[in-house]
């Protein structure tokens, strides 16, 4: 999330009128992108991560939505220190900046400027340095008012009884106008304006609330149903719910469940276009394993769920889509084209995915690339697409015309009143973003604008964004899988052609699935390629995780991170040569207990804060085998869990990490 336009932003009944308008001209805002930046080359392999924090009581335990000011207070103290200062360690200390989100309660942060880990400074370690220094500088502030920021994926009791901070002494709308959720009341939601109206926006043109059903974790005690749900006569579909409850899944019905919770995500700048693509292309195979690795959202709304991911949650939260986009009866009878009826939406055909969802195609240009691996039921925009192809600006091949076409499927969710107008097409690219920004995929292949002219370093190139993962509780880990995912791209653009990460679409989305299963990490089976360096060949297998990491064929660590490492002169075969080979470096150490950390997940020697978050749950005095979190485990779970940002309990540090990374970690904090 970028800066936020500032404005009128428009119900759905009034924006929908300029949806067409929004699409027409964000089409040319993106020929005039491509023709003023499609030239661009050797940019550098520039990069920056972003994490989310929850703003958390630090004694009761309890999400607060009474210290938002804290973003605007920092960045203004952020900017004067950098005003101020010439001294050039403060400004890399410095090099930090925070953003708002979609929750009250969330704080997002960065690096200020990207790194470039071929600059001296910025060697491995400093991405982690960079987090670290991101919850230094908010410290004190979060202090003073008794704050911790929380790098959990998900808040366990979101949406249960007394899940918020003080809740009662503050004013409230009178009823959740916007989300009309039965549990989360409008004011988790960021105050700006976009967010309310993204809400409602999402609710009216589905024409019903959002509905998510999770399946339970079954116990001994586990009630039958969601007995959270409680009876009440505010909103249309309040009288309904009662019917639409599955058995054994706890049921969510706001933005807020999938919006709310946090995770990570790293952008990289490839070096031109046609770079970009491939690069985009190249990673669509890791975010499903990543994303296994990366688990920790065991449970939701209270409840102990029986899958460790947050994906999902947030694919059903913004589902905009029709009952009749979806294929399903409408729960209100004559609703099947959605709210605000009349003249309905927009599309008019069936869509099979959320706008939230695993990226849908890849964008070819490649000499690997084959047209039969775009291989899934995937609906474009036939007006938008004949517009690409066919244009005096900057005619598009059918492949890239073909990704954009399918973005732009979809409806504007907010439009600004005062922005519907005055833009400039061969200059603004808001109507374009308008689009591009709320079609949330696994990747995201990010154009720069029109003043990314060749030359112009000032502004950025193209880059792809790496979005699948969830977050962990710990700089270390973060850090760690950041780093690791810049290896595998470095290793991509380094050698593009005798890579080949290439498998039909269809298994990526089948993978995606499988990344949702209870401790996939340790049980499932994921499509692998058992050969990465022929060029025509897109077969698969089924793999565990532990081949899939480290298989001597075709592992990640062999195939990938072994060459890249090579190729830099820093081990002669194996990655885990770098403790010995540069023992006296301590940025290469710190490295190679990155990726033996990696390593460790994937052989289940390090459990996923998934696995390890529902053990704890369940083996709590407080639990009562009904698959419930309780007050007091929430607040026991944010205890413990902060307990590790600060390293110093080295027996918590080595029962997660284990012994040789547990006492690492104690004995050398960044
Ligand atoms: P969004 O929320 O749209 O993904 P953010 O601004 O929150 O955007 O995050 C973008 C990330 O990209 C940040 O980590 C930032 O440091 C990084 N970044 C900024 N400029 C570049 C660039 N030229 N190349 C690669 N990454 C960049
Ligand atoms: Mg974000
Ligand atoms: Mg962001
Ligand atoms: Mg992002």
């Amino acid at each position: 999330m970028g800066l936020l336009s500032s404005g009128t932003p428009l119900p759905w009944a009034e924006s929908r009128a300029y949806n067409e308008h929004v699409r027409t001209n964000g089409i040319e805002q993106l020929l005039h992108i491509f023709k003023a930046a499609a030239g661009r080359k050797d940019d550098r392999l520039l990069w920056g991560d972003e994490l989310e924090y929850m703003l958390i009581n630090k004694d009761n335990g309890k999400l607060s939505i009474k210290d938002d000011d804290i973003l605007e207070l920092l960045e203004t103290l952020l900017e004067s220190k950098l005003e101020t200062t010439d001294d050039q360690k403060e400004k890399r200390n410095s090099n930090i900046t925070y953003h708002p989100e979609y929750g009250r309660f969330m704080l997002e942060s960065t690096p200020r400027a990207p790194y470039n880990l071929t600059k001296e400074y910025s060697a491995y370690s400093y991405v982690e340095k960079n987090m670290a220094m991101r919850k230094e500088y908010a410290k004190e502030e979060l202090d003073k008012r008794n704050i911790v920021a929380s790098s959990l994926t998900v808040y366990p009791r979101m949406g249960c009884k007394n899940f918020l901070d003080g809740y009662d002494d503050l004013i409230f709308t009178e009823k959740n106008t916007s989300s009309q959720s039965l549990f989360l009341p409008d004011e988790v939601m960021n105050r700006h304006p976009r967010f309310p109206t993204l809400t409602a926006n999402i609710r009216e043109r589905r024409g019903e609330k959002v509905c998510i059903q999770l399946p339970m974790y079954i116990d001994e005690n586990t009630p039958e149903t969601d007995d959270s749900v409680y009876e009440r006569n505010w909103f249309k579909h309040d009288s309904e719910v009662f019917h639409i409850l599955k058995k054994n899944h706890v049921y969510m019905d706001s933005m807020g469940f999938g919006m709310g919770s946090s995770c990570l995500q790293v952008t990289f700048q490839a070096p031109d276009l046609s770079q970009a693509r491939f690069l985009y292309d190249s990673l669509n195979i890791f975010t499903p394993v990543l994303l296994s690795l990366s688990a920790a959202a065991p449970y939701f709304k209270g409840f102990l769920t029986d899958q460790d991911i947050r994906w999902n949650v947030i694919s059903g939260a913004v589902d905009d889509r029709t009952p009749h986009e979806r294929g399903v009866p409408s729960i209100f009878p004559g609703n099947e084209n959605g709210g605000t009826t009349a003249k309905s939406n927009s599309f008019k055909g069936h869509i099979p995915k959320s706008r939230y969802s695993v990226v849908d195609l890849y964008l070819g240009g490649h000499p690997h690339f084959d047209e039969s691996l775009n291989n899934t039921d995937v609906p474009i925009n036939d007006k938008v697409y004949n517009r690409l192809i066919n244009n005096e600006i900057f005619p598009m091949d059918a492949n890239l015309a073909r990704h954009f076409a399918h973005l732009f499927i979809r409806d504007p969710l907010v439009i600004f009143q005062e922005k519907v107008d005055i833009q400039n097409n061969t200059t603004d690219t808001d109507h374009f973003e308008n689009i591009q920004s709320t079609n949330w995929q696994t990747l995201r292949f990010k154009p720069p604008t029109q003043a990314a002219t060749p030359g112009n370093l000032k502004v950025p190139g193209w880059r792809v964004e790496f979005r699948p993962l969830e977050i962990q509780i710990t700089d270390f880990e973060n850090a760690a899988f950041s780093v690791f995912i810049y290896l595998l791209v470095e290793c991509i653009l380094t050698f593009p052609e005798s890579i080949n990460t290439y498998i039909p679409m269809s298994e990526i989305w089948e993978n995606m699935d499988t990344a949702h299963h209870r401790d996939s990490v340790l049980k499932s089976e994921f499509y692998w390629k058992s050969t990465f360096n022929d060029k025509k060949n897109f077969e698969t297998q089924k793999a565990s995780m532990t081949n899939i990491f480290n298989d001597k064929e075709y592992g990640i660590f062999n195939v990938f991170i072994n060459r890249i490492l090579k190729h830099k002169q820093l081990i002669a075969n194996d990655w885990s040569e770098l403790l010995e080979k540069h023992s006296s470096n301590k940025d290469l150490v710190r490295l190679y207990y990155y990726l033996y950390y990696i390593h460790q997940k994937s052989v289940g020697k390090i459990p996923s804060w998934a696995l390890y978050l529902r053990n704890f749950v369940l083996n709590h005095k407080d639990y009562k085998k009904d698959s419930k979190v309780t007050e007091i485990i929430n607040r026991d779970i944010i205890h413990l869990t902060e307990n590790f940002y600060h390293y110093s309990n080295k027996d918590l540090l080595v029962k997660f990490f284990g012994q040789r990374l547990g006492s690492y970690l104690f004995e050398n904090p960044i």
